[in-house]
Parts: C-alpha cells; sequence; structure tokens
C-alpha cells in the first residue's frame, strides 16, 4: 500500500505493518532474537538486538508517521527516553523545564543530572516572559509538558518555539498526555516530541515503554547513537504490544475526549467541587490556547482524558475515592480503565508541601483518568461519590 498523504487511523494500522514476506502473516511476526547472520563480515541490516531490532523499528516508524517526524526512537521507559534527552547536554549547559513536570522528570534532573554539571531551571512556562528572562547564552534545551500535571496548564508551543529558534535551543515537547491524535507538537515548531508509551498510546496499562520523535536528522542520529549506546532499549515483545494497541488509537481517544467533556461539564455543574481543572472548560484560564493547539487529526478541538478537581480537603478526598466503584485507585494514567489519584500522597508525594501548595496540588486535590466505559456509568459513579461528601 502507497502510504503518503493517508489519514491518521490509516497509518497508525498500516504504516510499517506490511504483511511479512516469508508466509504473508498480517499480524506481524515478533522478532525475539539478540542477533542476527550477518552476510559477510559487517554485511547486515541488524547486527544484535540493543543496536536495532525489525519489531521495534515498525513501532518506530509507526510513530514517528504519528507525530509527522522523520524518525523515532523507542525506549525501554519513558524515563529512559528523557534520561536519553539528558544526554545531548555537557557539564555547564543549562535546561529549562515546566515547572510542574512529572515527578519522575523533577526527580532524575535534580538527584541525577545535576551531578554532571547541568543547571536546571524551573518556570512557569504559561508565562513567555519568564522564559524568555531565563534563556541564557547556556541554555540548550527547554523542555515542557502541556498540559501540566495535574494542574492542566496549557502552554503555547507555537509560541515557545519560536523563542527556541531565537536562542538556539532544542525544544522538547512532552505530548504523554494528549498523545498524537491529540497534539502534534512538531508541526507547531518543536524539534523533538517524547511520550511514555506507558499511557495513551498503549493505552490497557500493561506494559512500560517511551519514544522520541523527531524531524531532524542530526539530532535522530545523536539519539539513535545514544540509545544504542546506553542500552536504554525495549523488548520486541513490548514494542509488538504499543503497535498492536496503536491501531485503536483514535477510536480510543475519541472515546477519551468525549467521555471527559461530559464528565467535566457535569461535574462543573456540582456546588461539592471547589475547583475543576480541564482545558475543555470555557473558564479555564487557557482554554483559547488548548483549542488552538489541541487538534485532532480532522482539525476539530480536543481536550483529553485527563480531569482534576479540588475537593477542599483531605477527609473529602478520601471519602470521595472510598465511594467510588469503577474507579480504581491507582498512579498512571490513559489506559481504557478508568483511574483516580491522589497526587498530595502519590504522584507528586516527593514535592515539598509548601511548593505542592503553590502549584495548586493541595490535599483535596484529586486527578480522574477518564476511561472510555460507558459515559452514564462512570457519572453515575461520580454522582454517588459526590453526594457521600458534604
Ligand atoms: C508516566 C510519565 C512519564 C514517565 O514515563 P514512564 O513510562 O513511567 O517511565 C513522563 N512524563 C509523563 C507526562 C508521564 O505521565
Amino acid at each position: 500500500m502507497n502510504k503518503k498523504n493517508k489519514k491518521f487511523s490509516t497509518k497508525s494500522i498500516h504504516k510499517g505493518q506490511e504483511p511479512e514476506k516469508l508466509y504473508g502473516s498480517v499480524s506481524l511476526p515478533i522478532y525475539l532474537t539478540s542477533t542476527f547472520q550477518q552476510k559477510e563480515f559487517a554485511e547486515y541490516e541488524y547486527d544484535y538486538s540493543r543496536a536495532g531490532n525489525p519489531t521495534r523499528t515498525n513501532l518506530e516508524k509507526n510513530i514517528a508517521s504519528l507525530e509527522e517526524g522523520k524518525g523515532a526512537i523507542a525506549f525501554g521507559s519513558g524515563m529512559a527516553a528523557i534520561s536519553s534527552i539528558m544526554h545531548l547536554l555537557s557539564s555547564g549547559d543549562e535546561i529549562i523545564f515546566t515547572r510542574n513536570v512529572y515527578g519522575g522528570t523533577y526527580r532524575v534532573m535534580e538527584q541525577i543530572y545535576s551531578k554532571f554539571s547541568i543547571k536546571s531551571h524551573w518556570v512557569d512556562t504559561t508565562d513567555l516572559n519568564a522564559l524568555k528572562q531565563t534563556i541564557n547564552n547556556n541554555t540548550k534545551i527547554v523542555f515542557i509538558e502541556t498540559p501540566t500535571n495535574p494542574m492542566m496548564e496549557i502552554c503555547d508551543i507555537k509560541e515557545i518555539s519560536k523563542i527556541c529558534k531565537k536562542s538556539k535551543c532544542i525544544l522538547v515537547v512532552d505530548n504523554t498526555f494528549m498523545s498524537p491524535h491529540n497534539q502534534r507538537p512538531l508541526t507547531l515548531g518543536a524539534d523533538i516530541v517524547m511520550h511514555s508509551l506507558t499511557k495513551y498510546l498503549n493505552g490497557h496499562s500493561d506494559i512500560i515503554g517511551g519514544i522520541l520523535v523527531s524531524n531532524k536528522q542530526n539530532i535522530i542520529d545523536k539519539l539513535r547513537f545514544i540509545q544504542m549506546s546506553v542500552g536504554a532499549v525495549p523488548s520486541p515483545f513490548d514494542c509488538w504490544i504499543v503497535q498492536r494497541s496503536l491501531k485503536t488509537l483514535s477510536v480510543r481517544m475519541n472515546q477519551h475526549n468525549k467521555n471527559a467533556y461530559e464528565i467535566a461539564h457535569f461535574l462543573q455543574s456540582s456546588k461539592k467541587i471547589k475547583a475543576i481543572f480541564y482545558p475543555g472548560l470555557n473558564t479555564h484560564s487557557n482554554h483559547t490556547i488548548a483549542q488552538r493547539q489541541q487538534l485532532n487529526p480532522d482539525g476539530e478541538s480536543v481536550f483529553g482524558g485527563m480531569v482534576s478537581i479540588d475537593l477542599g480537603s483531605l477527609v473529602k478526598a478520601k471519602k470521595f475515592v472510598k465511594s467510588l466503584d469503577i474507579f480504581t485507585l491507582a498512579e498512571s494514567l490513559g489506559g481504557v480503565e478508568s483511574l483516580v489519584c491522589h497526587p498530595a500522597s502519590m504522584t507528586h508525594a516527593s514535592i515539598p508541601k509548601k511548593v505542592r501548595n503553590q502549584l495548586g496540588i493541595t490535599d483535596g486535590l484529586l486527578r480522574l483518568s477518564i476511561g472510555i466505559e460507558d459515559v452514564n456509568d462512570l457519572i453515575n459513579d461520580l454522582k454517588k461519590a459526590i453526594n457521600k461528601i458534604n
């Protein structure tokens, strides 16, 4: 099949997925091998699975096309992907992060890479002036997350990319919360897109994985060399599982978007909820930026499946979660099943309480990952829990 100019859902099923040549198997085999026979001395397509494996290549081709990049490099986890980005830096270089990035990103920077004299800055990247003021001649990378976790703040990728181009910085966007179905940062000027495959891309809460995508060949070459050298590779089996999941990415994301939109509007109507954080509500402070940059492949504004709510106190949050039946109390997100998480004691527990409160991560805050169950069942579950709090 000629896959040029094919639409998103067609590419997610067919790109890198040509039927296998030996038997015509439509579902591709998993190349469970560490090494490959060479035709002659150093004459081969693959030599060793740390350097490359056909099952991994298929996955990388597929996700590169979904993010509209030139190439992708898959990793054993999202954190392995982020750590590999750090290896683009040398001691003395500086990196700027969105201030409330994923907790693991904060930890790997502050506790590991800071030891190698790489300087970090934690900036509110919704504020373009704050970003401009922090960039200096040593800044090599700006790493943003949008929407942020769990406060759902939106950073303007296009505007930030202009600032980065002027200062010759690489712009990295952690696109985990959106997936390429909902947001394609490379088309807005980013240089590298990062995903935890563990979340929406795999979507079934059964593997850990990560990926980086770029549209610049020199960046792709460097990252591939880092991947091969540090050995942060995923297993062929995990690559195959993610590939299988990608075939339903569009239908899953459509349902996540729809369910969360309906649920956010339902929650907004309840007086017992102190605050609600969802970029699809017109009361959200960055709603118009979200509307502009979060587009599905048909060009419609979409807002993802993550909704955070503040119930006002720890006691209420506990009672609420205890009363839920369908939502499971667990870390992680982006799976077909609905989850609820208490950031202050779970994902963000390592951040000092004072800093947490400054960011809005109060003891009463809950993060909902809206799954693709029947939306009325989910709403009834939430209704029941709301009625239990006073
Ligand atoms: C989960 C997550 C990561 C880390 O990915 P792992 O696969 O858990 O290593 C990074 N960024 C975001 C936004 C995440 O949600």
